[in-house]
């Protein structure tokens, strides 16, 4: 006796709830056999709304940059333990564990990134500074500073049937980072998945309530009741993409919206790789691997392979050779490479794209009509084989440009020049990623400026990188996703870029001492306390703006000479009088940058034990008026950002250094970045 498809609930509103509809039966792609049922009628969307922006909202608000990081990390280990469940249950979706470890793993993956990045590169506060204090006055009494806080609404993610958990953790990883919730809307055809995830997450009890919310079926009316400061993310078809974007709603509000639908990415074999060199062999393997890996289901796959005329036909031979190895079987067999599309109707839609391509291509290999299995039944599986087609006019024929067959399909189109091959790849109107397989500098230098504008991603692919890259069709948490034109227009992750889509950026205006107060950030011109030195105040006692301005010294000739003999820098600037004359920079021997950054430590530090624990680097060095024998140096070193790290005994103190000569022009300007211990003395343990 089979089981009964399990019920899908969506989770809003702080509890589990079930659809009031008959619902939407949902099968396993590779065996037919019921899997689940979806449905979110009767749901309320309005209240989901409601309840996410006031309280997972104003939870994630009160957490700190770190808190939300150290979240994201707790989160991704949780669902790392277990992801064993994740990969059964995605053994529905036609995936092979290969497949499956692309969307589980390269999710959580992701959303560990993300949490490490925002753990090293985000403050500890609730608000970011965006770029340098802009003064606006002479006397420093009226500056500005750009800030950002997270929007106060929800982001809606509306995510494909290709990657459940990839899908939804590459969103609400920088989304909660930036202290926004989250209702996640998946495909319903591989809801069951998200919604299996979703479970492991609220159970955790890691997230705070109303920062998750999941909705397994259709979305109602919910988009009737977006702000503008709410957000919607939206990956799946161009027609449904757009249709979303001109919602009432959406334009009425302007609701920020993100966009990534079809794309049809190409790949270049560069015109030095011919047969029998390792880009050939490698362009060969990327181009049969982007077809096959999730059955070509991927935004980022290769639909379009660009190869000068000549390379034409043994680039076809070696695809065919290859791609005739990989026969589609069920994905939960161990010698199976390739799985099932992600439903019957799904590769009906596919059959009907190849129709549209033959337009003006022929098909080369596989046929779409007739399926060789490794295992699996024909009719009851969403199985197809790989088809490669040429397209020998490919500036007629326009449907290799326009149509997304979303499967294993891909077109090889000639070219004659770069000039030709670049114009190919734009006319695409606009992709998520290209890729260009060359070992010639100038091939890659023209091919990369004529793509960069059509696309969020080019990969440059030669023998150098063959072990070590990540290859044309992975999105990495580091690097923007997204693409102009065609591909959508919108742009996700990217590292610390992607959390800044979820968050308002307002130039601030004010006096310094307010701007600081709202930054936390010590800001020139804000006031600053002097006394007890502050390399002597632990964490616990150091406050932003505490300050010290040394004694002066006097920079000697002996110095310099006994500097530049000691570490050998003997550079003519500061050895020969004649010489540095002659420099347009200099009246005459100046002092080393590395002596006037090096006095300054001497004047500034407080030499005994005590909290300061390790100067880890400078930042923004600029060395900004000569010091010539005889000028006096005296530093201001003052308390700019304190950074405690969580679950640590320390944490980071960044101080704005300023390093004047006797007129008080500044010669030099740094942060020194240092580790400070929470207490001093340390407690005993
Ligand atoms: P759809 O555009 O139909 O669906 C995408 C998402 O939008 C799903 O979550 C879907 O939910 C939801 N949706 C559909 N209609 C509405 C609506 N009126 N209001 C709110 N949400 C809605 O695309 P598919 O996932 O079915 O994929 C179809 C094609 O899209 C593929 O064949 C492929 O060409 C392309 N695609 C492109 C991707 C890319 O990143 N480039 C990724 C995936 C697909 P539901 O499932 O419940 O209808």
């Amino acid at each position: 006796m089979t089981a009964a498809p399990r019920r899908l609930e969506s989770h809003v509103c702080g509890r589990w709830i079930a659809g009031t509809g008959e619902g939407q039966l949902l099968r396993d792609a590779a065996t037919g056999a019921p899997v689940a049922e979806v449905d979110a009628t009767g749901l309320d969307f309005a209240a989901a709304l409601d309840y996410g922006r006031r309280t997972g909202g104003a939870k994630l608000r009160a957490m700190s940059f770190h808190d939300r990081a150290a979240m994201l990390k707790a989160l991704g280990l949780h669902l790392m333990e277990q992801k064993e469940a994740l990969y059964a249950e995605s053994l529905h979706t036609g995936a092979t564990r290969a497949d499956g470890w692309i969307d589980i793993e390269g999710g959580i993956g992701t959303m560990l990134t993300f949490a490490s990045k925002g753990r090293r590169e985000l403050p500890n506060t609730r608000v970011l500074t965006d770029g340098d204090v802009e003064p606006l006055s002479r006397d420093n009494s009226f500056s500005a500073q750009h800030i950002l806080t997270p929007l106060r609404g929800v982001a809606v993610h509306i995510n494909a049937f290709n990657f459940p958990v990839w899908g939804m953790l590459e969103k609400i990883a920088p989304t909660l980072l930036a202290g926004v919730p989250c209702i996640v809307k998946p495909a319903s055809q591989t809801a069951y998945l998200t919604e299996l995830c979703v479970r492991q997450i609220i159970a955790s009890g890691i997230l705070p309530e109303g920062a998750l919310q999941l909705i397994c079926g259709s979305v109602g009316d919910l988009l009737d009741h977006v702000t503008g400061q709410d957000a919607v993310t939206f990956t799946g078809s161009a027609a449904t993409g757009r249709k979303l974007k001109a919602h009432p709603a959406v334009v009425a509000n302007a609701v920020r919206f993100t966009m990534e639908a079809d794309s049809l990415n190409a790949a270049i074999l560069g015109p030095d790789a011919a047969p029998g060199t390792p880009e050939f062999d490698l362009f060969v393997k990327e181009v049969a691997r982007e077809m096959t890996a999730k059955a070509g289901q991927k935004c980022t796959a290769i639909r379009r392979v660009m190869a000068p005329r000549a390379h034409v036909e043994p680039l076809i031979e070696a695809l065919r050779e290859r791609l005739g190895k990989v026969l589609p079987g069920l994905p939960g067999e161990e010698a199976t490479r390739m799985g099932a599309l992600a439903s019957l109707d799904q590769r009906q839609e596919v059959r009907e794209r190849i129709a549209e391509l033959k337009a003006g291509a022929e098909i080369v290999a596989g046929n779409p009509d007739e399926v060789r299995l490794a295992s699996g039944d024909a009719q009851a599986g969403a199985f197809l084989n790989p088809v490669l087609m040429y397209c020998a006019r490919p500036f007629e024929a326009g449907a290799v440009h326009d149509v997304e067959a979303f499967g294993p399909v891909s077109t090889v189109m000639p070219y004659d020049d770069l000039e030709e091959a670049v114009e190919l790849a734009q006319m695409g109107k606009g992709s998520l990623v290209s890729s260009v397989f060359t070992d010639d500098p100038k091939v890659a230098e023209e091919m990369v400026l004529g793509l960069a504008p059509f696309h969020g991603r080019v990969l440059i692919g030669n023998r150098a990188s063959a072990k070590s890259s990540t290859g044309h069709g992975s999105p990495l948490a580091p690097l923007v996703h997204g693409g102009p034109g065609r591909a959508g227009g919108g742009e996700e992750m990217g590292g610390m870029r992607g959390v800044k889509h979820y968050m308002q950026r307002t130039a601030v205006q004010g006096t310094p001492r307010l701007l600081s107060a709202v930054t936390g950030r010590w800001i020139e011109g804000a006031e600053a306390q002097q006394g007890i030195h502050p390399f002597r105040k632990s964490l616990a006692e150091l406050a932003i703006g505490d300050q010290i301005v040394t004694a002066a010294r006097e920079v000697t000739q002996e110095d310099v000479e006994h500097f530049a003999h000691f570490t050998g820098d003997t550079f003519y600037a500061h050895m020969d009088s004649a010489a540095a004359k002659a420099n347009p920079f200099f009246d005459d021997r100046v002092a080393h940058g590395y002596l006037i950054a090096s006095f300054a430590a001497g004047l500034f530090v407080d030499p005994a034990p005590g909290p300061v624990l390790a100067n880890y680097g400078v930042d923004n060095l600029r060395f900004l008026t000569p010091v010539y024998f005889g000028d006096t140096l005296q530093v201001r070193l003052t308390c700019k950002e304190i950074n405690p790290r969580a679950n640590a005994e320390h944490g980071e103190v960044r101080w704005d250094c300023q390093v004047t000569n006797q007129s008080g022009e500044v010669v030099a300007q740094y942060d020194v970045l240092t580790m400070v211990a929470k207490t001093w003395p340390p407690v005993a343990e």
